[in-house]
């Protein structure tokens, strides 16, 4: 299968999957039944042997418990990343300052990531049916995350924080969707709100030219989430201060389990929608 047929077949998933719609059975309010997640995502592609992979395995860049594309699947000869950017609707309705997320933005987030995970199954399938082996990090069993240090961890796990053994944003990196933000997000051409993510697979898919060659080049440093963060976790100087930040996602994940979120950095911001890099070059 080529890129293009594969995008267009997940194109038109993502367009028609009611999965990407709150159903009113989960609508947090009446208001909330037919809410659209996400646009119609972009695409980026690795060879699963790129150099860069194991530069993820550093101290300091994801670490030593980053698990290379072949760990996860033996015969890995693809990382596929893909970026889901979220609908207008939801973007727009994160708009009002304050610690409280927009009631969309809650939905995106957890029935979003739902959608992510439909639509990693939707490659999946569609490649096996042409004897592909696919592989799903997020989805395996194998898939672990931490969040606040902790001192029991051992081996390559050992003062992890805030991190897991596949990152899709740094992933998402790797496949030339995009750079990293001030706020730890990561700027696409369709900006930075959504989600990511990918697959791993046995087939061979050309790799997407990246379009940078610093981590950080999509950011203007415009200093517009800093403002934007209403608990004063992102600085100019210092980036992003993971621990403030996760203090007040459980803040809202006690007041409104399962659902929980803020997003507040990724919302009426220039790297909103679009990579704001260009947009300066144009100007
Ligand atoms: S709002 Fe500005 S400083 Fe913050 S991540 Fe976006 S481009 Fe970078
Ligand atoms: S850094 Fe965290 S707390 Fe601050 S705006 Fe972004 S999501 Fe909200």
């Amino acid at each position: 299968m080529t890129k293009e047929t594969l995008e267009s077949f997940a194109a038109k998933f993502v367009r028609e999957s009611p999965y990407n719609y709150v159903s009113a059975e989960e609508a947090l309010s009446p208001d909330m039944a037919g809410l659209r997640i996400y646009d119609e995502p972009i695409w980026g592609y690795a060879d699963a042997h790129d150099p860069l992979f194991h530069e993820l395995q550093k101290k300091g860049v994801v670490g030593p418990q980053f698990m290379l594309p072949e760990q996860w699947l033996p015969s890995a000869r693809s990382v596929i990343s893909f970026f889901l950017p979220f609908s207008d609707e939801v973007k727009k309705s994160n708009y009002e300052p304050g610690e409280k997320a927009s009631t969309q933005w809650l939905h995106a987030r957890i029935e979003g990531q739902r959608m992510v995970m439909m639509l990693c199954k939707f490659v999946s399938e569609a490649l096996r049916a042409e004897g592909c082996e696919c592989l799903t990090p997020c989805g395996d069993s194998r898939f672990r995350m931490v969040a606040e240090p902790r001192p029991e961890l051992t081996g390559d796990w050992a003062g992890a924080s805030y991190t897991s053994n596949w990152s899709e944003r740094h992933v998402a990196y790797v496949s030339g969707l995009g750079t990293f933000a001030l706020s730890k997000g990561m700027i696409t051409e369709k900006g930075i709100a959504g989600r990511f993510g990918s697959v791993i697979v046995s087939c061979d898919f050309e790799p997407k030219v990246r379009e940078y060659t610093g981590v950080y080049d999509y950011c203007i440093r415009c200093g517009a989430c800093v403002k934007r963060c209403p608990v004063g976790a992102i600085s100019l100087e210092t980036g992003k201060n993971h621990a403030i930040c996760s203090a007040l996602l459980a803040k809202t994940h006690m007041k409104d389990a399962p659902y929980y979120g803020c997003g507040k950095c990724q919302t009426k911001v220039p790297c909103e929608s679009r990579n704001p890099l260009r947009q300066k070059a144009q100007a």
